[in-house]
């Protein structure tokens, strides 16, 4: 097979069968500190593998549209073929890591909800923490995008979490990856295993990769047992989590707004002199029992078009958040 790409921990090959596909290999190698530290841990590589099949195919069956496709044999998954997309995107909710170095946090600290990062990929900057404003100014991702994998965060965090509840498990933070496929639609790509969470049991002991990178235990170990643990529970048990989306709808640029015009009027008289332009629209607010997909966007977006807005008066928006 050709090898495409090598990374710290896995490999990318082209797939003999289709070019929509690739084979991505799972390896022992594992690093810590951009590494800074490495080594090869015999049969991690496959633990990474059979967690990152376990995630997908759970998240996929929710919902959420990810790039795996099947398992083959060894350390070996046929995924789509994307294009990553240069964000890792952080999800929190407890302190740990660079979080509490960043800010002088104490480790173990809960936050009050879940918290979204984004960080460049970029090994020769060490990785750095990214504003969402810059991430878009860098086009890197629009600012539809970054909503959009934030809120794809946001479902697998729900998902992951209640999960690993029904086992005693906390699940800490965790990163993504996510990628473009050749039509543009965006996918959950990458990996995720216990090279990529952070897993703790009620006493605050660790099941995840922060046992190599403190040098406090063996991973192959604390990656079986997750594993064992995620084969005790029962996915069909987690409800589906309710998703929002709102279609805003204004009227076009020049074109009169006479709702919009009273309520200046309206304004001025009340002693509001400050409005110089008042224009009315409507909002849409959608709830739905499925992770946002791309697909899902793209239908509404044609819906939209037909049923919720009339185009030639009107301009409208998909946002994930109000
Ligand atoms: N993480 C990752 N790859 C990275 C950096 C972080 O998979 O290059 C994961 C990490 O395992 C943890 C979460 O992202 O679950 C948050 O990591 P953090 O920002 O605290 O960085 P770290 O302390 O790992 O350097």
């Amino acid at each position: 097979m050709e090898l495409l790409h090598k990374g710290k921990a896995k490999k990318i090959f082209a797939d003999s069968k289709s070019k929509k596909y690739v084979v991505i290999e799972f390896t022992d190698n594992v690093s810590a500190g951009n590494g800074k530290k490495k080594d090869i841990i015999k049969g991690k590589g496959n633990l990474a593998c059979d967690l990152s099949e376990f995630f997908f195919r759970y998240l996929k069956k929710k919902g959420v549209d990810t790039h795996f496709v099947k398992r083959l044999d060894g350390s070996q998954m046929r995924c789509t073929k994307v294009e990553i997309l240069p964000l890792e995107v952080v999800c929190r909710n407890v302190a740990a890591g660079s979080f509490c170095k960043r800010y002088g946090i104490k480790k173990g600290t809960e936050l009050a909800s879940p918290l979204i990062e984004f960080f460049l990929k970029e090994d020769k900057l060490h990785d750095p923490l990214i504003s969402e404003d810059a991430a878009i100014r860098l086009n890197l991702a629009s600012e539809f995008e970054i909503a959009f994998m934030k809120s794809v965060a946001l479902s697998v965090n729900y998902y992951l979490t209640v999960l690993f509840t029904q086992v005693n498990l906390t699940l800490i933070d965790f990163k993504l990856e996510f990628g473009k496929n050749s039509d543009g639609a965006i996918l959950l790509a990458d990996e995720i295993s216990g090279d990529t969470i952070r897993v703790w049991n009620s006493k605050g002991q660790s099941f995840d990769k922060d046992l190599y990178r403190k040098d406090e235990g063996d991973i192959t170990t604390a990656y079986s047992f997750l594993l064992e643990k995620l084969n005790e529970t029962k996915p069909n048990k987690v409800l589906q989590r309710e998703e929002v989306l709102y279609v805003s709808v204004m009227p076009k640029d020049g074109i009169k707004n006479p709702p919009g015009e009273v309520t200046k009027k309206a304004l001025i008289r009340l002693g509001f002199g400050d409005a110089t332009e008042v224009r009315m629209g409507k909002i849409f607010e959608i709830h739905l029992s499925k992770p946002i997909t791309s697909g899902l966007i793209e239908q509404l977006t044609l819906m939209n078009l037909k049923l919720l807005s009339n185009p030639i008066a009107e301009k409208h928006n998909v946002r994930m958040e109000m």
